[in-house]
């Protein structure tokens, strides 16, 4: 069986070709776009059943009817409505009246349609009651009823062109008004944005000068260390060495009492010297060039303890060296003087009557980064020394070596393991165990200066065990890059 489809709308065309094709009942579909295009199609091939829109350019599916109905050779064919637009009971009533076999609301249900178009199928051949041409004046009556049809659409079509119209000139309001705001805040945001940067230059500005002006009194501060260190260290080797003398000369004429006193003298001159060569030692750990180089950390050790040979015997101290002891990059002088600093404090901090132990080893810390503090860019006043700018770059595949001195020592309270580490830091009696506090300080600056960290663990009544980290020497990766620049 073949159908004729008429529907201006592609979507619907093809929803109702597929309905049709999938009712599995052999029906051939010719599409067509407009009751123009219907006709043409309905002249060249034979059709046995026609569905169709009503609203459609050029020809409407009434239009397409009443021809249809009209001509000798097409009259006889099944006539179906299927339209959204035309569902008044007025538009289904003049559908029938042009000769339709029935009126169909889009969109129905497959079954209810199928059922439908069997209907119309299987109906008696009523062609006869239309098979001649209305009478002229039947056809007016029907021309005017279609007159009405097309009138009342249009009517309705107007009016929801009105009110889509005054829908869109309310969006469109909308839209104006939201693109006002935006570009509102746009602004606001542009100047926001202009203020943060005028902001942040001043900002950066009085940083700068902030930085130069802490530089600067920073350079004069340390000068004045230096300076005063420096020369109040004859003055004192003076008071220090006439005391003696004294004491040696006329200690006996001098009685007890004058004796004693002439003894603080010579005590305190001496712990002002210690003080005045570490307040030295530091200064110069901040401001000196340090030119790393490779340093064999058994010779380093042999000779801070070499330094440390009279105090060892003094106190019977047992020092286990675990050898042996790597190669690492660093100042040699500098390391030497950070050793020397925590195995003096492994012999010193012991609780009376204890023999200090003293052990020393190193091990690998593989992967961590050396980080190398430049030297301050401090002078002391009146003097120009040439401080080169120092780079050290190392990959990873270097590795860390750290040196660990171990004691059997008071130990430290937790609270206080990062606090000795700064300058002037004490936490034990000055009185107990003498010092001028700056020993640790120098051991983090000069390992810091290297590439490297210092730390300890520690249990307050069970020993310390202080550490240092340095670069381990030894030759680099193809890629790696290890070097020293001035
Ligand atoms: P100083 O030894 O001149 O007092 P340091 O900077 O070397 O100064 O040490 C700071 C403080 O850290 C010491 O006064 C002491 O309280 C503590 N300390 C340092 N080393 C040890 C140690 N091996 N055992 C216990 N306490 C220590």
């Amino acid at each position: 069986m073949k159908i004729l489809t008429v529907d201006d709308n592609v979507e619907s065309l093809y929803l109702l070709e597929a309905m049709l094709r999938g009712a599995g009942c052999g029906y051939q579909v010719v599409c067509t776009h407009n009751g123009v295009e219907a006709l043409q199609k309905l002249e060249e091939q034979k059709f046995q059943l026609i569905i169709s829109d009503i609203l459609m350019p050029q020809m409407d599916g009434f239009e397409l009817c009443r021809q249809v109905k009209r001509r000798k050779g097409l009259r006889d064919i099944p006539f179906i409505f299927y339209t959204a637009t035309y569902t008044e009971q007025k538009d289904v009533e003049f559908g029938l009246r042009l000769g339709a076999s029935r009126f169909i609301i889009k969109p129905a249900e497959p079954e209810e349609f199928l059922s439908n178009l069997r209907g119309v199928i299987q109906e008696p051949d009523t062609s006869f009651l239309v098979a001649a041409p209305p009478p002229p004046e039947v056809d007016e009556v029907l021309l005017i009823a279609y007159n009405q049809r097309l009138v009342n659409k249009l009517d309705q079509k107007v009016q929801q062109l009105e009110q889509l119209k005054q829908k869109l000139e309310r969006a469109l309001e909308e839209k104006e008004a939201e693109l006002a705001a935006r570009r509102k805040a746009e602004e606001q945001i542009a100047m926001a944005r202009d203020d943060l940067a005028r902001s942040n230059a001043e900002l950066e500005q009085k940083v700068e000068q902030r930085t130069a002006q802490l530089v600067e009194t920073n350079a004069s501060l340390q000068a004045f260390a230096y300076t005063a260190a420096h020369d109040l260290k004859s003055p004192l080797r003076a008071i220090n060495s006439f005391s003696t003398m004294a004491l040696l000369q006329y200690g006996e004429k001098l009685g007890p009492d004058g004796r004693s006193l002439l003894q603080r003298v010579v005590g305190s001159a001496e712990q002002m010297q210690r003080l005045l060569t570490d307040l030295l030692e530091y200064s110069k750990m901040s401001r000196a060039e340090l030119r790393l180089e490779p340093v064999d950390l058994h010779q380093t050790v042999s000779e801070a303890l070499a330094l440390l040979d009279a105090d060892v015997r003094a106190k019977h101290a047992v020092v286990n060296v675990a050898e042996p002891l790597p190669e690492v990059i660093a100042h040699p002088a500098t390391a030497m003087l950070l050793v020397h600093n925590l195995a003096s404090n492994a012999l010193k901090f012991m609780p009376p009557g204890v023999q200090p132990q003293m052990r020393i080893r190193a091990e690998s810390v593989p992967g961590s980064m050396p980080v190398v503090e430049s030297p301050q860019p401090t002078e002391p006043a009146g003097r120009k020394t040439q401080h080169d700018s120092q780079l050290l770059t190392s990959d990873r595949s270097c590795g860390m070596v750290r040196l660990w001195v171990e004691d059997n020592g008071i130990g430290i309270a937790p609270q206080d393991l990062e606090r000795i580490f700064g300058a002037f830091e004490r936490v034990h009696s000055k009185l107990a165990y003498p010092g001028s506090g700056l020993g640790l300080a120098i051991v983090r600056k000069g390992a810091e200066r290297m590439g490297g960290r210092a730390g300890v663990e520690s249990e307050q009544g069970k020993g310390s065990r202080f550490w240092v980290e340095l670069m381990r020497a030894e030759k680099p990766q193809p890629g790696a890059t290890l070097s020293v620049k001035a």
